[in-house]
């Protein structure tokens, strides 16, 4: 197989993230919120702990609490009081006694062990141990899980539900988070036409600029959708400019390969900087990117398996980095056998969909959805990952190792 037949035109996916994210800086603009606004937001400083957690030494188990100098194997020790979750012991405790406390009541003072109940005797004259406590037993210590002014979490980490509880749990009321982006959308194309209109000859429905839009919204942008816009250099050009004057970044799709009815490329030239990619990946090859006046702009290729994969690929990240969310986990990659042979010519990096599931004997193994045409959308509901086929590759035989990628939340139902 001629392993060179990139042609040097083509820019791999890791060149091309490298420019585009060398171009953006994270938002610098910040509010402060409440806890209870703030699902996915991201931090804009690190939140440290105001508490200690546990506030104070409390008990670990149901139980008595003890000074382990009066604990003998015949002593009988009084109970001087109780001691619950929420309703501290406050009495006099004389010598020789001990206190009845249950599981999360505040530890009294003097306390230097905890026996468990299932290691006491309640007899005539008081509570008799069947075993030594060690010092500290059953004590759960102030500040063991968190101490106070102890960092929680750090800037740039986004706020789901393992960090807001946690939060809560400190009192944390308000959180610093960097604002929202605000991404306009919208779709180009004489052939497209929007849900709940019939199809006039021709014509088709307008994908991508759903599956943009939802995908935009899992990463918590302000979506400013702008519709369908026609092959119409005006039409084109307005939206542009309105796009530009409303958003921090633009992303359209369509229009970005080399075709009669497309503007597109000559407008985007005249109002901004804009590169025209071809990538080295499939499907997926026309991207365009850069500037316009004031916002970034994305332009995905029209089919829509290309228009989403370069999306994930590439505009994620980019929006990751501009929102600030700095502890983002690139999507992992395994190495799983194909249990069906894949087709690929050499020269792109495949981004194949594939189901990834355990076989029999607990092992992790993957299949292809079939067709994989980039107008062939049924392949992402169908699979639940992609499978990675490395750009000097060629055809994969059932049985081979191959890398897969299972979807993030950005592309999981
Ligand atoms: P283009 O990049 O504009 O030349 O479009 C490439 C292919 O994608 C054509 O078959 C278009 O009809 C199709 N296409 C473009 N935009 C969309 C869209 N928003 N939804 C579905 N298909 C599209
Ligand atoms: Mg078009």
């Amino acid at each position: 197989m001629d392993c060179c037949s990139t042609s040097s035109s083509l820019l791999t996916l890791s060149q091309a993230l490298d420019k585009l994210l060398s171009q953006v800086e994270p938002v610098d603009q910040t509010e402060q919120i409440d806890l209870t606004q703030a699902a996915d937001r991201i931090t804009a400083q690190a939140i440290t702990s105001p508490l200690n957690v546990p506030p104070f030494d409390n008990s670990a188990m149901d139980g008595y609490a003890v000074r382990r100098n009066e604990v003998t194997e015949s002593a009988e020790l009084p109970i001087a009081g109780k001691a619950f979750a929420g309703q501290p012991f406050h009495g006099e405790w004389p010598a020789a006694s001990c206190i009845r406390i249950m599981t999360g009541a505040p530890i009294p003072t003097g306390t230097d062990a905890v026996i468990m109940q299932e290691q006491a005797e309640v007899l005539e004259n008081g509570v008799r141990f069947t075993a030594m406590p060690k010092a500290g037993q059953n004590i759960r210590l102030a500040g063991e899980d968190i101490r106070q002014g102890a960092e929680v979490l750090p800037a740039g980490s986004k706020l789901g539900v393992a960090q807001l509880p946690l939060l809560a749990s400190l009192g944390v009321a308000q959180v610093t988070v960097y604002r929202r982006l605000k991404v306009a959308l919208f779709s180009t194309g004489d052939e497209l036409q929007t849900i709940g209109q019939p199809l006039q000859e021709g014509q088709i429905y307008d994908t991508n600029r759903f599956a943009v839009r939802l995908m935009l919204e899992k990463l918590d942008c302000d979506v400013i959708d702008l519709g369908i816009i026609r092959d119409d250099e005006t039409a084109i050009r307005d939206a542009f400019a309105k796009a530009d004057a409303l958003a921090d970044v633009v992303i359209t799709s369509g229009g970005v390969s080399v075709g009669d009815a497309d503007y597109t490329k000559q407008i985007l030239e005249e109002m901004g900087e804009i590169s025209f990619w071809k990538l080295a990946i499939k499907p997926g090859k026309p991207f365009a990117f850069g500037r316009l006046s004031h916002a970034l702009f994305c332009g995905l290729p029209g089919n829509p398996v290309s228009a989403a994969l370069t999306f994930y690929q590439l505009v994620q990240p980019l929006l990751i980095k501009l929102s600030g969310y700095s502890q983002w986990q690139k999507p992992r990659q395994i190495k799983v056998k194909t249990t069906t042979a894949l087709k690929k010519s050499p020269g792109r990096l495949d981004f194949q969909r594939g189901i990834l599931s355990s076989n029999a004997q607990g092992e992790l193994e993957v299949r292809t959805t079939g067709h994989q045409g980039s107008h062939v959308f049924s392949s992402f509901s169908q699979g639940n990952c992609f499978i990675v086929l490395e750009l000097e590759r060629g055809s994969v035989a059932a049985g081979e190792w191959v890398t897969v990628e299972p979807f993030n939340p950005l592309l999981e139902s």
